[in-house]
């Protein structure tokens, strides 16, 4: 069986390929730069999906926290248009295929929900209508969208929180400063951190795909709710180092523009209650033991 992955050349996607090439699935790769198991977006378009095709996973994204980009309306417009429109795509060759796969799996963004101090979120919690990046999600994940005739394909998505692993996103840009002993909390620390472990997030996209009755929205986030603060003790004791160094969010506003810092200077208390209720079980509860494992130049599992 064959799983095409949009935008599977990155960090989640090359874990979630590795996964799914020892269960024995066939990984295709929709990418813009050409390689062994890649097809091109244009290709995709022209041919529709490849044969035996079981689940389409779309992931592609422009990466918000490119720091050489700045936040002009342009950049904003490749980060939607990277999501967006690559969602649409693979949306209307699911619709044009004769042999529909079972499953359309979409990523999105905890940024969905409204920072708050106060709120707890779950999957039918409102949101998606007050900035730039919740706006961007809601329209992601209405992109995914099917029409009638392709009723028999489940659609799942998946608002993720901060992925941790050591090959990429956060734990990458964070990993040196915190090394040499000058990381530490954003701000003022308090607000929350929702936060996955890649081992799970890999692990939640293959239970969706393999299992019949998950379909909708899940919160991709770790049932232990932290605060940004608790984040960064934790993978200071995990390096060994002190981190309790504060980044000023004005440092960060100044950097990043203030709409995009708000990722990190900004937070949500998210609980993925369908998940749990679907039956998803998380191998990493607990931010202490995600960031050991994410502290280890190799860690295996
Ligand atoms: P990466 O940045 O590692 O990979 C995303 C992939 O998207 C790239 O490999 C790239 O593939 C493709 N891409 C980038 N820019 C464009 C573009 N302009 N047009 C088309 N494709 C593009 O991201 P992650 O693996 O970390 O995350 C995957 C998805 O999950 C992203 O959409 C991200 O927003 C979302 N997400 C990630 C979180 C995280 O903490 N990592 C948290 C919440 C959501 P190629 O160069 O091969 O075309």
């Amino acid at each position: 069986k064959t799983v095409l992955i949009g935008g599977g050349s990155g960090f989640i996607g090359t874990a979630l390929t590795n996964a799914l090439k020892s269960k024995g699935y066939l990984v295709r790769v929709v990418s813009r730069k050409p390689g062994p198991l890649n097809m091109s977006w244009t290709e995709l378009e022209k041919k529709g999906l490849p044969e035996n095709c079981t689940a389409v996973v779309g992931m592609a994204g422009q990466n918000v926290f490119d720091i050489t980009r700045r936040w002009t309306a342009g950049f904003q417009q490749n980060v939607w248009a990277s999501r967006v429109l690559t969602t649409r795509t693979l949306a209307s060759v699911i619709n044009r295929a004769e042999e529909k796969p079972k499953v359309f799996i979409s990523m999105s963004g905890v940024g969905y929900y409204k920072p708050s101090a106060t709120e707890e979120y779950t999957e039918d919690s409102p949101g998606g209508d007050f900035d730039f990046l919740s706006k961007l999600a809601k329209d992601w994940e209405d992109a995914s969208k099917l029409p009638s005739s392709c009723n028999s394909v489940r659609r799942v998505i998946i608002r993720s929180g901060v992925v941790l692993g050591r090959e990429g996103g956060m734990i990458n840009n964070l990993y040196w400063p915190f090394f040499f002993g000058v990381g530490g909390p954003v701000g003022s620390g308090q607000q929350y951190f929702p936060w996955i472990h890649i081992k799970d997030m890999v692990d939640l996209i293959i239970y969706s795909m393999e299992t019949e009755k998950v379909s909708g929205v899940l919160n991709g986030v770790a049932p232990q709710v932290i605060t940004n603060k608790e984040f960064a003790k934790a993978f200071g004791k995990a390096l060994w180092r002190p981190a309790f160094i504060p980044v000023p969010t004005f440092v960060l506003n100044a950097a990043f523009s203030e709409e995009r810092a708000k990722i990190m200077t900004e937070g949500q208390k998210v609980i993925p209650k369908r998940t749990l209720e679907l039956g998803y079980k998380f191998k990493y509860q607990d931010i202490d033991s995600t960031c050991k494992s994410c502290s280890a130049f190799i860690y295996s599992d």
